[in-house]
């Protein structure tokens, strides 16, 4: 849940770039980079969750795959909405888009900030090239 006080992404650059290079899912691993709860986040609790960085099972970056999108039966192998299920629905087919971890509301803002500014022009490339490709095998296919 981003705070005031954000990970300065200068510090993970070469660790997120790994992250964000793999082609698997990778918002269960930027919420773990980022700074968690901060104790203005929440109604008064008994219990202290300053820095919690678990997942909140809010379901959006299931909400926002497009490869999900594109293949909605692979939602049907579990009812959960929660970072693991995402990892386990997706695989490694990850069109590593990044949407799951712009969307992540435990992901830092200055994470996010910095995929919009230095990586969603390849990862657009990227996406276009392969629908270029799958363009090209239905083409064929028929
Ligand atoms: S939203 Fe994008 S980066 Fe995240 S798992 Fe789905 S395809 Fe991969
Ligand atoms: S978007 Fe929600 S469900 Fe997905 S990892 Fe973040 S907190 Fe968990």
């Amino acid at each position: 849940m981003p705070g005031l006080n954000q990970v300065d992404v200068k510090r993970i650059e070469r660790i997120l770039n790994i992250v964000l290079d793999d082609a698997r899912p990778p918002v269960g691993r930027c919420r773990l980079l980022s700074s968690g709860f901060a104790p203005y986040h929440t109604f008064q609790l008994q219990e202290n969750i300053a820095g919690f960085k678990g997942c909140l099972g809010c379901g959006n970056c299931l909400d926002a795959c497009p490869l999900l999108a594109r293949e909605p039966r692979r939602r049907e192998r579990t009812p959960q909405r929660t970072s693991l299920a995402l990892e386990a629905l997706v695989a490694e087919d990850c069109d590593r888009c990044d949407n799951c971890v712009l969307v992540c509301p435990q992901v830092d803002t200055t994470i996010k900030h910095y995929i919009v500014n230095t990586r969603m022009v390849e990862g657009m490339a990227r996406l276009l090239h392969k629908a270029e490709r799958d363009e090209e095998w239905i083409i064929y296919d028929l």
